[in-house]
């Protein structure tokens, strides 16, 4: 038994399936994965995980794990060793630089990957390659909510910390699955209703679990929670119920503000939502009332044409009444993957450096410049949704994906993948062989969290290490040694040997980071950015203002101008989402056999009303077609969504049935895809 026991290996990860950030240890014996075990320490979690934390690991020891590079033969793909694949893919690069310039090349990052593979990715495109088209995943689904706290208080991350929400007298969720998105910070929430009277109102088109357990619930017309945030904020001027000492002492614009929201009446939102004047009197009122007011938001807010000025019209609301710059207060975007917000932290950003500098600043650049001993370019380069343009118009011909399932996840994907058949030289680093690297003339074999060393950032900013537990199966490698060694093989002798060191460069290049390092992230220490150069943290932000020269919040006034209806060719709506078991696209948990039995197929929520009108019941099959592509589903009948509304979980088996209905209508200030916006028409194939 003793000798067993020497044999599990214990050691410390940050779960890869949300931006909760759950640590646990792991156990393993040999690649066997025993157990998921949090800890007391584990600073977001504590003891807690949900299903995929738990059970969601066997994927690293799936068949069907790549273990050797390939490179495409015609039709099919070769095994080759990695020397072979370095020197092709680096050859290739350098010939495209040289023949179309370096803009003609576009890089995209990986949320799931650590930190220190982000900062790489665009250290690669800026230093090797030249070119700022380098983006990630958040583009899809955070970028709004990143804009709009920017745009007011120049932060683009959570307020506090997870569990500073337990302290709000008032939790609004407004287009949040949180229960099934993010179970852990759903269970904190429940917690403080129950035992504390926490008082929680969510706003959502479909009444989900925490729909249910609200206090209030609203299901605002679809796209018009701008609309509704606004007249409500506007009341509580009007009425006199703002934070008036904190406007005065924070808050810039405020006048120009007022005036904007003209507009917003009662009326004209209650026409526009479907809320009725009283309720929206009552919701103003009980948000003036309370000391303490967070607000949690994510994919059904930012995913429409609106995103970033829905996002914009929570933060106006917070600065109105005064809720920023305390613990238990203030604006909490959820974050989806499990590093969306490091991926983006670490400057895999057309428009950013780490850190949030911008790219177009010289001092910042020439700092780059200086260390990297390179010319950068000062305009921004392509985000991800410029970059398939781009594509089709012939102006970019080579893409290189690290880790993300770009022609399951982006919107209107016949469209998508049309591009990647355009590529001169497309290049795939996964763990899988992927829809999106089923296109590819390279794929490179990856390794996942378990198997390396590194750092992710969570939702509520904070930075965790996380510990290599297994070797990478077969050949595979780490992202970041990746990187390193192709970027070596391009003349750029980066010299890595841990990822700790690429921390210290980046700490050592980026104000936001700079006292960050290894050393004070051992074990479950963790540091919430920014992190000043002595290593003081900050789990509050904004304690002392707002990072402007006047250290003085902005208000930002806003429109509503929106364009989205359904008619009389597609006369249903679809709404989309998460559901428990899987993770975003899939591509990890699709490999889980545990998490694959407990949701074997896609289906769509429909009403029971539309059930009714259309004559279908439960298990009925039905076609979905839009504009841009349809996709069969079973039906499930349920009073989560009313009317004409339906719903589609985001996960299917492989495949992403909602991304074959979406079309290419974004975000106006990010490019966002507006994955919320989907017209449909429903052909039944089998009434049950
Ligand atoms: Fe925690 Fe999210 Fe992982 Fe669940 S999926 S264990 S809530 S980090």
């Amino acid at each position: 038994a003793a000798m067993r026991e020497e044999r599990i290996e214990k050691t410390k990860t940050v779960c890869t399936y949300c931006g909760v950030g759950c640590s646990f240890h792991v156990w393993t014996k040999d690649r066997k994965i025993l157990r998921v075990e949090p800890q007391h320490e584990s600073p977001a979690n504590g003891i807690s995980t949900c299903i995929k934390g738990k059970f969601g690991w066997d994927y690293v020891n799936s068949k069907e794990r790549l273990t050797k590079p390939l490179i495409r033969k015609g039709d099919h793909f070769e095994e080759v060793e990695w020397d072979v694949a370095l020197s092709y893919v680096a050859k290739r690069f350098k010939d495209i630089k040289e023949e179309k310039g370096s803009n003609a090349l576009g890089f995209i990052s990986s949320s799931k990957a650590t930190n220190e593979e982000s900062y790489l990715m665009q250290k690669f495109a800026r230093q090797v390659i030249g070119t700022n088209n380098v983006d990630n995943c958040s583009r899809y689904c955070q970028s709004p909510a990143t804009k709009g706290l920017f745009r007011t208080v120049g932060h683009g991350g959570d307020s506090g910390s997870i569990d500073d929400i337990a302290e709000a007298d008032m939790v609004i969720g407004i287009g949040t699955n949180t229960a099934e998105s993010h179970p852990v910070i759903a269970s904190r929430i429940k917690r403080s209703q129950k035992l504390f009277g926490q008082k929680l109102y969510v706003f959502d088109l479909r009444k989900h679990e925490m729909g249910q357990r609200a206090d209030k619930f609203f299901s605002p017309n679809s796209g018009t929670d701008l609309v509704w945030l606004s007249a409500v904020t506007k009341y509580i001027i009007d009425q006199g119920w703002g934070d008036r000492t904190f406007i005065d002492k924070w808050v810039n614009d405020f006048d120009e503000y007022k005036e904007s929201l003209g507009k917003f009446t009662l009326a004209y939102a209650e026409k526009l939502t479907g809320i009725s004047q009283q309720d929206l009197k009552e919701i103003a009122r009980e948000i003036a009332s309370v000391d303490k007011l967070a607000i949690c938001w994510a994919m059904g807010v930012t995913q429409h044409q609106l995103g970033s000025d829905t996002s914009t019209a929570i933060s106006n609301l917070l600065l109105i009444t005064g809720n920023y710059m305390r613990k238990g207060v203030g604006a909490y975007p959820l974050r989806g993957h499990n590093n969306v917000q490091g991926c983006s932290d670490f400057g895999s950003m057309p428009d950013f450096f780490p850190g949030y500098e911008k790219v177009a600043n010289d001092v910042v650049r020439k700092r780059y410049e200086k260390a990297w001993n390179t010319k950068i370019q000062a305009e921004p380069g392509k985000d991800n949704h410029e970059m398939i343009a781009a594509i089709h118009e012939g102006s970019l011909s080579s893409l290189y994906i690290k880790g993300e399932e770009t022609g399951i996840v982006d919107a209107n994907i016949n469209y998508v993948t049309n591009a990647f058949e355009k590529l001169d030289f497309f290049v795939v680093q996964d763990l899988f062989l992927s829809r999106t690297a089923e296109f590819a003339d390279v794929i490179l074999p990856a390794s996942p969290s378990l198997e390396k060393d590194g750092t992710f950032t969570n939702t509520e900013r904070r930075i965790q290490r996380l510990y290599q537990a297994l070797e990478p199966v077969g050949d595979s490698k780490p992202d970041w040694v990746i990187l390193t060694e192709l970027a070596k093989e391009m003349g750029y002798d980066w010299g890595y040997q841990h990822p700790s060191e690429i921390m210290d460069e980046a700490a050592s290049l980026t104000p936001l980071f700079a006292g960050v390092s290894y050393e004070l992230l051992e074990g479950y220490n963790s540091l919430q950015w920014p992190v000043e150069k002595d290593g003081t943290d900050s789990p509050v932000l904004f304690l002392d203002g707002f990072p402007f020269e006047d250290k003085k919040a902005r208000l930002f006034p806003l429109e509503f101008n929106y364009d989205y209806e359904t008619n009389e060719t597609y006369d249903l709506h679809v709404n989309n989402g998460r559901v428990l078991e899987h993770f975003h696209e899939g591509n990890m948990t699709y490999k889980s056999p545990a998490i694959a039995r407990e949701m074997p197929m896609c289906y769509v929520e429909v009403s029971p009303e539309l059930a009714k009108e259309r004559g279908i019941e439960e298990g009925a099959e039905v076609k979905l077609i839009s504009h841009t592509g349809e996709a069969t589903c079973v039906v499930h009948v349920t009073d989560r969504v009313r009317n004409n509304e339906l719903y589609l979980p985001l996960n299917s088996s492989g495949e992403s049935a909602v991304n074959f209905l979406s079309d290419n209508r974004v975000d106006k200030d990010t490019n966002t895809p507006a994955y919320k916006e989907i017209a449909v028409r429903m052909e039944v194939l089998k009434k049950k």
